[in-house]
């Protein structure tokens, strides 16, 4: 999910939410909504469907206020449907909050008995909508804003990013892991001279208001954003940082920005490793090709390093919504011959190198090799600039059960062969985290090892592991 919050008192803070979402949309295409507070009063409105469908201008001038709370929501937990679009209003004796959350909470169970004990009926069936309860829960027994948001983040187990708004103010907060990323960032001066914050899952929606990215979030941190400005507080006593690596090499944008460079430049670095741990790669084609978009920048990293020549071989139906992300098999199934068309001229006659980010199932993989043989080429050679995807995801990212992904039952040279490559080779675990250029320990890296850092309770391992 992507998750955006503004305080701008005086300024079009639904037009910021508008488009901070915008930029987030590759973060969920289920549906979206927008959250603003006006004094004690919220506007809300959420809806099925793209950002720029549920939106409007008409829709947006009734999104007044001080600040706003934004959401776009891929389904993790919960079915799909409006009900549980985000961000989850719920009404406090202090008056409404508007939560938006990004990740997936492992104590679900446990929280929502706890709560059925307080509330005889849920409005929705997420993780998120527990949330905002457990901190209306927390607010109704006599807490301030604050320290309600303590308490229900002191509640909750597992990934969690949040952008909660209140009458008073403007919060965002992280997991002690720091799984799901959230930044925040500065407006540009407004005619008031106030210093005026936004936060946002990826620097990408702070640069598209036109807002300065100031720092990270951090794991464990929470930040009340007001008219007094920015005020931290660490909610827990201990936090280690284990960011989704998943984030780095697939999930945010390209042009986003995490640990001082853009994601593009990560996935380039790991490209070029690809290319060094497979030296006999330099004879193996004419060209190198990308899975547009995702694979790109590590196919031209991966052509820096083997010297064999860039092309572009598949174009891309821009218009199409990520494959993965719709939510039956079927549908992503016609999701890819929409989506994808390889180009004749230049594959014609040709061995190919094709660079892909990840393979989860391997249907994607399958049609593609297909469609390039069919195209004329003469050897199709798969290169993968992750390891293999062997656990499911249990922290926000939908990557299924684990019977449904390909690596978990097949070695490499089977799945090269069900995807009819003429090889395949997948980047190393070590050289993932390595082309990080951080400490390796600071990262989730476990849909490629099992290793889970927050430990997943027997229930949720059973629904979910074979
Ligand atoms: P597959 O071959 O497993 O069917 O599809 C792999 C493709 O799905 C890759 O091109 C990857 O970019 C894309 N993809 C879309 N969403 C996701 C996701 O959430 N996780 C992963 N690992 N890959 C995804
Ligand atoms: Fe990211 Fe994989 Fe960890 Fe999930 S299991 S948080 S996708 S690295
Ligand atoms: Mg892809």
């Amino acid at each position: 999910c992507g998750v955006f919050g503004v305080y701008a008192p005086g300024q079009n803070v639904s037009t910021f939410a508008y488009f901070g979402l915008f930029a987030l949309q590759h973060r969920g295409q289920e549906s979206a909504g927008i959250a603003t507070f006006e004094d004690d009063r919220v506007h809300l409105h959420k809806d099925m469907g793209l950002v720029t469908q549920v939106f409007n201008e008409d829709i947006l001038e009734t999104l007044v206020g001080d600040l706003a709370v934004g959401h776009t929501r891929y389904s993790t937990t919960g079915s799909s449907r409006v009900v549980n679009a985000q961000p989850a209003v719920v009404p406090t004796k202090l008056g409404p909050l508007a939560l938006a959350h990004n990740g997936n909470l492992v104590n679900v169970a446990h929280l929502r008995e706890e709560l059925s004990k307080r509330f005889h009926d849920f409005v929705t069936t997420t993780d998120s909508e527990m949330i905002a309860l457990a901190m209306g829960d927390e607010v109704n027994d006599g807490k301030g804003w604050l320290d309600a948001a303590v308490a229900a983040c002191k509640r909750c187990e597992g990934a969690f990013s949040l952008v909660i708004g209140t009458p008073a103010g403007l919060i965002g907060a992280r997991d002690t892991n720091g799984i799901r990323p959230l930044v925040l960032g500065v407006l540009p001066e407004s005619d008031d001279g106030e210093t005026r914050y936004a936060l946002a899952s990826e620097t990408c929606g702070l640069d598209i208001i036109g807002a300065t990215y100031l720092r990270d979030v951090e794991p464990g941190e929470m930040v009340w954003i007001d008219n007094d400005g920015l005020k931290s507080i660490k909610w827990a006593e201990a936090a280690t940082r284990k960011l989704c690596v998943f984030e780095m090499i697939y999930f945010a944008r390209p042009d986003s920005t995490m640990h001082d460079e853009s994601l593009y430049t990560y996935r380039m670095r790991i490209g070029r490793q690809l290319a060094e741990e497979n030296p006999n790669d330099k004879n193996l084609a004419d060209i190198v090709i990308a899975v547009p978009d995702s694979g790109i920048p590590a196919a031209i990293g991966f052509s820096q390093t083997s010297g064999i020549p860039y092309a572009e071989g598949l174009i891309k139906n821009r218009y199409v919504g990520r494959t993965f992300i719709q939510p039956t098999q079927s549908m992503r199934e016609s999701g890819i011959r929409m989506k994808l068309n390889p180009l004749k001229d230049v594959l014609k006659g040709k061995r190919v190198v094709i660079v892909d980010d990840s393979i989860v199932r391997g249907t994607t993989s399958r049609k593609i090799m297909r469609a390039i043989r069919d195209a004329g080429a003469t050897e199709v050679h798969m290169r993968i600039s992750s390891p293999p995807v062997t656990h499911p995801c249990f922290y926000g990212i939908d990557t299924d059960n684990q019977d449904q992904l390909i690596a978990a039952t097949k070695s490499v040279a089977e799945i090269s062969q069900h995807i009819e490559a003429d090889s395949l080779a997948y980047l190393s675990w070590e050289g993932m985290l390595k082309a990080t250029l951080q400490d390796t320990e600071g990262f989730c890296s476990a849909c490629f090892t099992g290793d889970y850092p927050i430990d997943i309770p027997a229930h949720l391992r059973r629904s979910k592991l074979m």
